[in-house]
């Protein structure tokens, strides 16, 4: 099978509350859940055979993130995905493949500067992104609150459940963060590397609880808990308990690692 390296970049930070966000309320005694946190907003540069490839392509600008998603959030000076990718010596237009792993503002923004790309997404989170409850036109940037959602226009290629993308690139369903929302599996020298998304917000999330007989730590915001726990139960057995290979769009300790595979 096909390698491929993995290269983590910030894409700028969201500020979101660990209480309301991180850790589930049932959790709470176990950790500290006080105040806000800064989470790094991470899109995954994956090169190798001819390919370079995007899995999610980050947040917007701080005016937007400030204003319509979470107060206080910042994308720094030259943070954007595609300025990004230019400190690497990488054009948008070189993308070939862009894969999503949902449609929400900090995954997928700047998608129409990538004019070479096929874009990848499930079909149920494109779907009900095109027709989102209320409770979520923030998430997926619903046009009456004033913007244009990034994937409007994009010509996706639309999957349905487990799919090869590429030789060595493949996704699986992980729903319950979102309806729709998938993970991308990236074969490296190092072995099979998860970009989980939103699946989980840190590694702390995969922490047991013993006293509670908690498999895991589930997080506090999910749009289903049954399917989101189902969900991190599935992606923990697909790595044999080998968490540092599953890479969580937010977790600041996948920064760390420059390039991986
Ligand atoms: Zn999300």
């Amino acid at each position: 099978m096909n390698t491929y390296t993995i290269q983590p970049l910030n894409t700028g930070y969201a500020t979101t509350s660990r209480s309301t966000y991180i850790y589930h309320h049932s959790t709470h005694k176990y950790y500290d859940v006080t105040g806000d946190q800064d989470l790094p907003v991470i899109a995954f540069f994956v090169e190798g055979n001819d390919h370079k490839i995007l899995v999610d392509t980050g947040m917007s600008s701080t005016e937007i993130a400030h204003k319509y998603h979470h107060p206080g959030s910042t994308q720094p000076e030259g943070f954007a995905i595609y300025e990004q990718l230019e400190k690497i010596g990488v054009k948008p237009e070189e993308i070939d493949t862009v894969v999503l792993t949902h449609l929400h503002w900090d995954h997928s923004y700047y998608l129409s500067k990538f004019t070479h790309a096929k874009f990848y997404v499930q079909k149920k989170e494109y779907d009900f992104a095109n027709k989102p409850i209320p409770l979520y036109f923030k998430s997926y940037e619903e046009p009456s609150l004033g913007l244009t959602p990034q994937f409007y226009g994009i010509d996706f290629k639309l999957l349905n459940g487990e799919v090869d993308i590429l030789d060595g690139i493949s996704v699986y369903p992980s729903p319950g963060h979102s309806v729709g929302h998938q993970t991308v599996v990236v074969n490296t020298k190092d072995g099979e590397y998860h970009c989980c998304g939103d699946l989980v917000f840190t590694y702390d999330n995969f922490k047991a609880i013993p006293e509670i007989k908690y498999t895991i730590t589930p997080p506090s915001r999910f749009q289903d808990i049954v399917s989101l726990w189902n969900s991190i139960e599935d992606c923990k057995r697909r790595v044999d308990g080998r968490i540092d290979h599953i890479l969580p769009t937010h977790e600041i300790k996948v920064l760390e690692r420059k390039i991986i595979g």
